[in-house]
């Protein structure tokens, strides 16, 4: 259990790596085992960790999964002939083009070419109309689906409620804005989506029963931001300096936790939140299209 008010990310993940694995074992159990291939472009430092931590959780659920790691310079024809190669292939069921891909590759074009059913990650046009037209027949993006989890597996309703979410982020802001707004169980709430654009996002934020921070701006959300007792959840990754780290520096998110814990109702530490919930949603995601694929 999370102490105090803590939504404990890592916790739920793990209930849900139990029930994706015993997803899996059934599958097995039909002679299907699900695959999920990663193509990673350069040597980007954070991508290679999160490819070799998605890597090393899949592999302890039982999937196969295999690392494809092209040059930084890859022409974009390559990496597309890589992807259709992999559209192909029938033992890979969920492909992840991990992002950021270099400069003079289009990742919307990279996003387009991966099979509808295989795109696991929830980039693909298709998937991203579904999921505006709440048609669950798409798949969602990891980090949004994670949020949208973490909030129902602690108990936080949405219904009704008022959500601020900041940033208008692709992978992060924007989808969750369709999730949540939906007129759906889990869903029903009335979502402010803030940016670099809007007007007194101070009295946005402090009227939110649930606050939402994706900028990518290293501890913005202060005690001021926060209404007492809302939920605060904190999906920004930032890497600051630090004299006291061994490589000199530290990651830290978008809220300054030490100070609005003590005056939120629930909270996500982080790291320990959303993170390890994306994961958890990039397994469940691929295990399902496993089981779609082999039906
Ligand atoms: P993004 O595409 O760069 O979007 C950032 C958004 O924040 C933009 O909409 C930007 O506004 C807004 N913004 C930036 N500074 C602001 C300010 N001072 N006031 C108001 N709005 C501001 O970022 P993203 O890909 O959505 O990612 C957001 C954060 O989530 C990053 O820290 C990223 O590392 C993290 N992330 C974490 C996970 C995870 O698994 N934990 C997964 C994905 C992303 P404009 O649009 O007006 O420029």
């Amino acid at each position: 259990m999370a102490p105090g008010n803590l939504i404990d990310g890592r916790a739920i993940a793990e209930q849900l790596h139990t029930e994706t694995a015993q997803r899996v074992a059934a599958l097995k159990a039909r002679g299907v085992l699900p695959g999920l291939v990663f193509v990673r472009v350069g040597e980007d430092p954070a991508s290679r960790v999160y490819v070799g931590m998605k890597a090393k959780t899949s592999a302890r659920l039982g999937l196969w999964s295999d690392t494809q790691v092209l040059p930084e310079t890859t022409s974009e024809a390559e990496l597309l002939a890589l992807i259709e190669k992999l559209n192909r292939d029938p033992r890979v069921h969920g492909i992840l083009v991990q992002a950021p891909v270099p400069s003079h590759i289009r990742a919307s074009l990279v996003y387009s070419a991966v099979k509808p059913e295989k795109d696991v990650d929830g980039f693909h046009p298709v998937n991203v109309g579904k999921l505006m037209l709440g048609d669950a027949s798409g798949f969602r993006p990891c980090t949004p689906a994670g949020v949208q989890e973490l909030l129902i597996r602690s108990g936080v309703p949405t219904d009704g409620a008022e959500v601020v979410i900041l940033g208008r982020g692709d992978i992060v802001g924007k989808p969750l804005t369709s999730i949540l707004c939906q007129k759906a169980k889990h869903a029903n709430a009335t979502v402010t989506l803030c940016h670099s654009r809007t007007r007194d996002l101070a009295a946005h934020c402090r009227r939110a029963d649930i606050l939402i921070a994706a900028m990518g701006v290293p501890e913005f959300v202060k005690a001021g931001l926060v209404k007492p007792g809302a939920t605060v959840i904190d999906v920004g990754v930032n890497r600051v300096p630090d004299p006291a780290a061994k490589d000199g520096s530290k990651l830290v998110g978008d809220v300054a936790f030490a100070e609005v814990q003590p005056i939120a109702g629930k909270i996500t530490p982080n790291p320990g939140g959303v993170g390890p919930m994306t994961i958890a949603m990039l397994m469940q995601n691929t295990v399902r299209a496993a089981e779609l694929a082999s039906r």
